[in-house]
């Protein structure tokens, strides 16, 4: 027999077919004539009802079924005359997979706080906040897929053991197979990376910009999704230690092009799970955020505010409010700041462009003023910043003053040096996290519980 999905089966209008559903059961109440189980596995968030006669069952087989419990069940799909819901299964044969330990089972009563589940990460997927979440994590992986995929853009694998360490983007894992204890040492007494496993210092990569560079540079259009890792010890509701980002990267496209993506392809992802995470959104506006399909709406119909980094410093200073960190030309700005913007000022996403080059990497196409970047960092409510980007420097003279300024080695860089000397051309990209994006369409508060296995500071048990 075919065993079907929740889902599907919750659809279904064929009537009086004998189905197969295995799950997981989330409650079974009843009397001693008959019983209801609530069954679950994941396809959806809604359950399916089992109706048990209990007088055609092995008593003791029917004691084993207890929430938690993973059971195979096929029966008669029909009608429901119950309250909320549609159909549900009359069943005629229940096997027991596993129990579940009424006794010990963590997740036998409802309404754990967020705080617990995190530290029982291997069962929380089975929550219906988990569940919601993950299934709302993959439609918008997938849609990112589906939104370069239909306009031309490759996905480019960059590699995750990097062996520059030029990114800039933040504190670096490193990657070796020398001996923690007793490392190789040179004539001065260095660790001699010579003798590591790939001939030099290799790291986790922070970033795969600069290879989507390369790729850029010959295939026009492409974009990176994967896994970047991160040593900084900032403990906030917005850092992993490992998280995964999206990085298009465009040849011909300026600072203006950047933009217009950037936006485009927010109010497409925002949307793309409006329309198919509909059951799973209803679910998280109703248990923890009253407004979080208002706000996802409105940031898909509003135009986002556009503006000088200048000119968000001035209204920052005007507002008169007292900022943890004050503000000044030249600063970076922190999340307090863009959320100012964001939230009070604007009310709506805000693009902040030419930043101050003192604080933005090296590869930012410089701007005539010889202060500015052409830097843009979109700015959301609830996160801060969820994209950061900019134009490329694409003069190659120009970019090797600006690393030699930022003492980033040109020797070690050469094969990106290359692309500024052989056919170099305008082009732009950002780096979107994908955690900040499932963090905003979830409304959930902290990133930790927007991935599965949370990678933070002094945590990596599951
Ligand atoms: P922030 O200022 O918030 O620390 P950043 O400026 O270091 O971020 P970028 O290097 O510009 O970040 O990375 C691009 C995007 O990756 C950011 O806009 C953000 O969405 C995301 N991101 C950066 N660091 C983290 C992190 N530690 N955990 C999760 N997402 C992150
Ligand atoms: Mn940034």
């Amino acid at each position: 027999m075919k065993n079907l999905k929740v889902a599907e089966l919750l659809k279904s209008t064929e009537f009086d077919r004998i189905v197969n559903v295995k799950g997981w059961v989330r409650t079974k109440r009843g009397n001693n004539k008959v019983a209801f189980i609530a069954l679950n596995d994941g396809s959806v968030i809604h359950n399916i009802q089992v109706v048990v006669d209990v007088a055609s069952f092995d008593e003791e087989m029917l004691k084993l079924i207890t929430t938690g419990a993973g059971i195979s069940v096929t029966g008669k799909l029909v009608q429901s005359m119950g309250q909320g819901q549609s159909v549900e299964i009359q069943a005629t044969e229940i096997e027991v997979y596993g129990t579940a330990d009424a006794n010990t089972y963590p997740l036998q009563k409802k309404g754990h706080s967020l705080e617990f589940l995190r530290e029982i990460a291997h069962l929380r997927p089975r929550t219906n906040t988990f569940g919601a979440v993950l299934r709302i994590r993959h439609s918008l992986a997938f849609a990112i897929h589906k939104y370069f995929n239909d306009r031309g853009f490759y996905y480019l694998h960059t590699p995750i053991v990097t062996g520059s360490d030029a990114e800039g983007a933040g504190a670096m894992f490193r990657v070796t197979t020398l001996d923690a204890l007793k490392p190789p040492l040179t004539e001065t007494g260095e660790v001699n990376f010579k003798e590591d496993f790939f001939g030099k210092a290799t790291n986790l990569t922070v970033s795969g910009q600069l290879e989507g560079e390369l790729g850029a540079t010959a295939l026009s259009l492409i974009y990176t999704f994967g896994p970047t890792f991160r040593a900084e010890n900032s403990n906030t509701p917005r850092h992993l230690a490992e998280f995964w980002m999206i990085e298009p990267e465009m040849a011909f496209y300026d600072i203006t092009d950047n933009m217009d993506l950037a936006e485009d392809f927010l109010k497409y992802l925002v949307n793309y799970a409006l329309e198919h995470n509909a059951d799973d959104l209803e679910f998280l506006n109703t248990m923890y955020d009253k407004e979080l399909v208002a706000r996802l709406r409105s940031i898909t119909e509003t135009k986002y505010e556009r503006l000088d980094y200048t000119e968000a410093v001035e209204i920052l200073i005007k507002s008169g409010k007292t900022f943890e960190f004050p503000v000044s030309w030249g600063i970076d700005l922190q999340s307090e700041h863009e959320r100012y913007l964001v939230e009070q000022h604007f009310k709506k996403p805000v693009i902040l462009t030419n930043y101050p080059r003192d604080i933005k990497a090296f590869y930012m196409k410089q701007n005539d003023d010889g202060k500015t970047v052409r830097a843009m960092d979109v700015l959301f409510p609830n996160i801060g910043e969820i994209i950061g980007g900019s134009q490329r420097e694409e003069v190659y003279e120009k970019l090797v003053n600006r690393m030699r300024e930022m003492h980033i080695p040109e020797k070690e860089m050469w094969w990106y040096l290359e692309t500024r000397q052989y056919g170099t051309v305008p082009h732009s990209g950002f780096g979107l996290g994908f955690e900040r994006l499932v963090l905003f369409v979830t409304g959930m508060k902290n990133i930790r519980d927007v991935i599965p296995f949370p990678r933070t500071p002094q945590n990596a048990e599951f």
